[in-house]
């Protein structure tokens, strides 16, 4: 871990833009000192106690915007540092006026994440606490967010730094069978009990990582049928928006479009599809030859029928798992020929039975993986975490071989440096620099 940084930081912590209120958030030794020389204050901010907000008038606005001043001290701040955070009117003339003024006077521009970083690395948070900052900040379903939050309180790093005891234990059992060899047939079998829990216990997270997809990439649910069955009447009343062009003329859709929402806390890409139909139309044939690819790729697909016209053989063929059929257009009264099959009746018109379907939407996609907040959700855990089994089961084949205990515990610090690069006590500086350059400036 790299030393205390010295100097001191300043950002603006709001969004781009304006907005009703806009936050310039300074940290590092002079970050209060700044604060003050920029604000007129009834008293100084330097004897302001931690945690406490001051009212005062903006000295480079003609003392004309009233602002509040929030004071965070060392070491329990959310960077670890002095901090002061001056809230202002969202003005991003005013904004960018203030911070300019905060670098002049010594403070330097920060990073993307660089406060976050100096919580890192003051020992505020551990690295899975840091990156569950950036899933906060950019989860868009509930589940998301949960899990995000799950990580933010330390679930992860708890459960990572007990696994890592186990296995620094285990490693003190090999040490000890190789002082006394005579005893090395019982610690041997302690050693492979003990591998093979911590083995498990890794192999299960990895399986959850699995599972988390939904949590971390949402799913692809594609409408699949032919032309003018209200495919993309249907996308437009599940968007609740007109995003897909509806026409009268069949195979007026020749591309896919992509739009994602939450259905059910599940955030879900929907691809409306060309319509699916023999053609001479090279154009509408791409169409359709995408539409098979987006197909192959969809988790679920809606088959959508017109259900006010006789149904043709092809469109009552029964559907395998990974297909829902859709009877639409069911305001102007569904066909006879559809009651032998089962079907989601929806009018993209009226909005008629659209719940139901967004609800067996969301029961087909958690019936084989169920969001759990607690499942590993980053690609990074989730490669670390595979390191570590992988040295483990190298380790078991070892201790069977009777492998002296030293090449045994060569295996088993490499899964506690995999475990240990999870939490960021051995993760290289170039992997910090990856993942903090994700961060939005001023977090
Ligand atoms: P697509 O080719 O399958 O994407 O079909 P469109 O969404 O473009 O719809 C084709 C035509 O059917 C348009 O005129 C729509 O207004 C109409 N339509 C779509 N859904 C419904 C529905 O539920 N009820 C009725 N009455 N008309 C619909």
């Amino acid at each position: 871990m790299s030393s205390y940084p010295q100097d001191t930081i300043v950002a603006i912590a709001t969004p781009p833009g304006s907005g009703a209120v806009g936050i310039v958030r300074l940290s590092g030794p002079q970050a209060i000192p700044l604060a003050d020389q920029h604000v007129r204050l009834k008293r100084s901010l330097t004897d302001t106690k931690s945690n406490r907000v001051r009212f005062g008038r903006l000295l480079l606005s003609g003392e004309a915007d009233e602002v509040l001043v929030f004071v965070s001290r060392r070491p329990n701040s959310y960077t670890g540092e002095d901090t002061a955070e001056i809230q202002c009117h969202g003005s991003p003339a005013l904004l960018s006026r203030l911070t300019k003024a905060l670098e002049r006077a010594g403070a330097r521009a920060a990073e993307p994440g660089e406060f976050t970083r100096r919580a890192f690395l003051n020992g505020r948070v551990d690295l899975t606490q840091a990156e569950a900052v950036v899933d906060l900040v950019s989860a868009s379903t509930d589940v998301s967010l949960d899990a995000a939050y799950f990580q933010l309180r330390g679930g992860l790093k708890t459960r990572f730094v007990a696994l890592n005891e186990e296995l620094r234990q285990t490693r003190t059992l090999l040490e000890a069978s190789l002082d006394f060899a005579e005893d090395a047939q019982i610690d041997t079998e302690r050693v492979t009990e003990r591998l093979h829990t911590t083995r498990q216990i890794l192999r299960g997270l990895l399986t959850s990582y699995e599972d988390g997809k939904l949590i971390r990439s949402g799913a692809r649910v594609a409408l699949v049928g032919r032309p003018n069955v209200g495919k993309s009447s249907l996308m437009n009343a599940l968007l609740g928006q007109d995003r897909a062009i509806v026409t009268e003329i069949a195979g007026t859709t020749r591309d896919s479009i992509e739009e994602s929402i939450e259905i059910g806390g599940i955030q879900v890409v929907l691809t409306d599809t060309a319509g699916l139909r023999e053609t001479g139309d090279p154009v509408e044939q791409e169409g359709t030859r995408r539409t098979k690819l987006v197909a192959r790729d969809a988790d679920l697909i809606l088959f959508v029928v017109d259900g006010s016209e006789v149904a043709s053989d092809d469109a009552l063929e029964p559907l395998d798992t990974s297909r829902l059929r859709v009877v639409n257009k069911s305001d102007l009264g569904v066909h006879e020929s559809w009651s032998s099959v089962e079907g989601f009746k929806t009018s993209a018109r009226t909005g008629a039975g659209l719940d139901q379907l967004r609800a067996a939407i969301s029961k087909k996609l958690t019936a084989e993986s169920q969001p759990d907040i607690e499942s590993i959700t980053n690609e990074r855990h989730a490669v670390c975490l595979e390191r570590a089994t992988d040295a483990l089961g190298r380790a078991i084949g070892l201790v069977r071989e009777g492998s002296p205990g030293e090449v045994i515990s060569f295996e088993v610090e490499e899964a506690m440096r995999a475990l240990g690069e999870i939490v960021g006590d051995t993760t290289p500086q170039e992997i910090l620099n990856a993942i903090f350059s994700q961060f939005c400036i001023g977090k």
